[in-house]
């Protein structure tokens, strides 16, 4: 028997849900609150684990047009501290393709493939429970129901309050967020400095990451500790307020470190917010989560290859699992709370050694996950 299945939000969770639906021929219906798929710009890169979301991509029959847009070569991490002294120059060994780049637009492309999103239908509340199913309500004021609610729409879900009254909280590390084009025509100086992937520098309680995505774009966080209203006395709208208040905070760091922030060209606000490590809910009929609205971590390479493989999950147990629809979706998040509480201990103790205090806490976690 065929379920009327929606999934809100066609972000990683959400497309790979779907596609690996669509790949078992069983109908699923996208709702995005975005007009278009590029009405905001898509964000940086992502490194895919082999065992997270590439196999997710494998479960979509995606993987080899992956391996033929990514970016192995993108792997290689370089570490420098204030000074600008070259503390570790890791690099990939050739054929290494445990976690390439990929472009985040790269990815929705491939993702979208054949599906037919519904775009500009932001939904403003889910009602579980009704005569009908479950009732999805949208800022147009329309309505409509399902069998079951997948609730992929990130860190501020929508769908979140019809499980769980949990919101996200302040991590108390913000980053801004910078980008440069065409780096190695116009800043090749920077574009040596940062190589082929990505280039940390970390300082008490501060760190500049530079992180190359395709075609010579090259996005730079600047990561600090700070109230959340560290910037009361700021125009977050003015660029060149915003580059000397950052250029105060990392004063004193080396001169071609500090470029990545001379060179950038708009800056973007990133508090960091979290969900609590071990976010459960109890099970509702017909609704549940996946990805950051589930799950929502610091971002150290694990949320999006999580929502991922989350997505590819339940599909598969949906379209070959149990014929009853609810014991897929309880087992389902069993897994899921089991697997996003490991990572979220991972991640939450990652960000309090990367922007830390003491410096030396970044390399030695920087060396535990790259053994020389
Ligand atoms: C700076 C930074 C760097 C990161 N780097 C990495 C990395 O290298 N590797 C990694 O694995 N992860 C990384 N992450 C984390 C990753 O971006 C997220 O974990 C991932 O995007 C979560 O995917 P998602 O589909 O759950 O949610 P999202 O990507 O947030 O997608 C949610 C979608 O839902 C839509 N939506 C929201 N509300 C509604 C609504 N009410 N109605 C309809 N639609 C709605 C949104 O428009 C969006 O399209 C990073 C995060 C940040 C901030």
């Amino acid at each position: 028997m065929r379920r009327r299945i929606a999934v809100v939000g066609s972000g990683p969770a959400g497309l790979t849900f779907a596609r690996v639906l669509h790949r078992h021929s069983h109908p699923v219906t996208v709702l995005e609150r975005d007009a278009a798929p590029d009405a905001r710009p898509p964000g940086g890169t992502l490194d895919l684990h082999e065992g997270l979301g590439q196999l997710a991509l494998d479960k979509a029959g995606l993987l080899a047009e992956f391996q033929a847009l990514s970016r192995p070569e993108g792997q290689a991490m370089r570490i420098l501290d204030t000074a600008g002294t070259v503390l570790r120059d890791w690099r990939p060994r050739p054929g290494d393709r445990a976690n390439p780049e990929i472009d985040r637009r790269q990815l929705r492309d491939l993702l979208l493939g054949p599906l037919d999103v519904q775009w500009g239908r932001g939904v403003t509340q889910v009602v579980p429970g009704t005569r009908d199913g479950v009732l999805v309500e949208f800022a147009d004021g329309r309505q409509e129901t399902f069998d079951l609610v997948v609730g992929a729409d990130g860190a501020w879900s929508r769908v979140r309050p019809a499980v769980s009254s949990v919101t996200p909280h302040y991590t108390g590390v913000a980053f801004v967020e910078t980008s440069l084009d065409d780096v190695d025509t116009r800043h090749p100086g920077l574009a040596r400095l940062i190589g082929d992937g990505s280039l940390a520098v970390y300082g008490v309680n501060r760190a500049l990451v530079a992180q190359r995505n395709s075609g010579g774009h090259v996005k730079v966080y600047a990561q600090f500790r700070a109230p959340l209203d560290w910037h009361t006395n700021l125009d977050l709208a003015d660029v060149e307020a915003v580059r000397s208040s950052l250029l105060a905070l990392f004063d004193g760091w080396a001169a071609p470190v500090l470029d990545l922030l001379r060179h950038g060209t708009m800056f973007v606000h990133r508090p960091l917010y979290v969900l609590p490590v071990s976010h459960t809910w109890t099970h509702a009929f017909g609704v549940t989560l996946l990805g950051d609205a589930a799950h929502l971590m610091p971002p150290l390479g694990a949320g999006a290859n999580l929502a991922m493989f989350e997505g590819a999950e339940l599909a598969e147990a949906i379209a070959t699992g149990p014929e009853d629809l609810d014991e897929a979706v309880r087992a389902f998040e069993e897994q899921m709370w089991a697997r996003a509480g490991r990572w979220a201990k991972i991640t939450t103790a990652g960000l309090e050694r990367l922007v830390s205090p003491d410096p030396a806490e970044a390399l030695a976690l920087f060396d535990q996950v790259h053994p020389s």
